[in-house]
Formats: C-alpha cells, structure tokens, sequence
C-alpha cells in the first residue's frame, strides 16, 4: 500500500478501536479514539521510512523493529500504540498487496500471502477497508470473546492450574504465592 492507504489504515483503526475498547459511543470511546488516533497513524507510517534508506519493505518491515517499537510503552512508559499502527501496516502489506516482507530481516526472503492487489490499483483503497475491517473483528475477538471463552475452560478443568502452579512455585521456594485479593 502507499502512504494514503496506511494513513487511512491508521484512521480507520483507531475510530475501529475506540469503539471496539469502549462500545458504549460516549465520551469514553472518543477519548479512546483520540488517545490512538496519532500513534497508531505514526506507527503505519513508520515502516515506510525504508523507501529512503535501507532496502524498502525488509529494512523496517520485519519482527525485530515490531518488537522494539512495542516493547518501548513496557521499558520506558512510552510511544504506548504506536506497534499497533506497525503490526497493522505489516498485515496490510502482507495481505493487501501482491508483494510480501522480509518478515525475518537480514534474512531478505519476503513473506507474502498469493491474495492482494498492487499498490497502484483502483481497489487498493477498498482492500484497504476490508482488510482494517478484518483487523478490527480480530481485535474485537481477543477483546470480548477471548477472556471469557478461556475463564470458562479454567472453571471447567477439574483442578486450579494457577492455584497448582503458584503452590508448586512457593514449594521451590522461588515465590509467595500470589496476592490476596487474585481470583484463583
Ligand atoms: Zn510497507
């Protein structure tokens, strides 16, 4: 995709979250929005910047600048959704357009998936959409059907894996077990 496509990307996405984070259309879902609106658009942008130097597409388009950039708002506080915006402009190139990403870089090989249209097409807007769109429900899935679906199969099990584990770990002598207030 070009620059247009990830910016609308990165648009789409932080109005998709703001709803999806926070349904109820309020004040709260605006805030939301406005809080990733920016970051997430950066993020989008930010692999790009290998058009002028490096190899574009392998350069920052790989797992390891994923990494770095979302492991930032865990070790400094900072550029908290900005990965979000990067994993995304990853998935729309991969997705989206016919050529992949060197996924693994230095290793060049590029990873693409044989679906996409070129960056130049009279649809790459509306693969574009489509694709934020299935970005969104994927989202949507981890937010709200995730944690419930996994709680139950926990509740399920005839013993407590976390009472076990936190048990086991207090008998190594290695930790105290877990707070109080912790719903095991
Ligand atoms: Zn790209």
């Amino acid at each position: 995709m070009n620059k247009k496509g990830h910016v609308l990307n990165g648009v789409l996405l932080a109005i998709g979250l703001g709803y999806v984070l926070e349904p109820a259309g309020d004040v709260a879902t605006f805030r939301t929005i406005a809080m990733t609106l920016v970051p997430v658009t950066l993020g989008a942008l930010l692999p790009d910047i290998d058009t002028e130097f490096g190899s574009h597409r392998k350069t920052l388009h790989n797992l390891l600048v994923l990494a770095v950039v979302a492991l930032y708002p865990v070790y400094f506080d900072n550029l908290h959704y900005v990965w979000v915006g990067v994993l995304s402009h990853y998935v729309l190139d991969v997705v989206g357009s016919k050529r992949g990403i060197a996924l693994f870089y230095p290793w060049d090989r590029e990873f693409g998936l044989p679906v996409g249209v070129s960056t130049s097409s009279k649809y790459a807007d509306a693969v574009t959409v489509l694709v934020t769109v299935l970005e969104l429900a994927v989202v949507a899935l981890f937010v709200h059907v995730v944690p419930g679906v996994l709680e139950a199969v926990v509740r399920a099990l005839p013993y407590s894996p976390v009472e076990q584990f936190t048990t086991a770990l207090a008998g190594w002598g290695v930790a105290p077990g877990l707070p109080a207030w912790f719903p095991v």
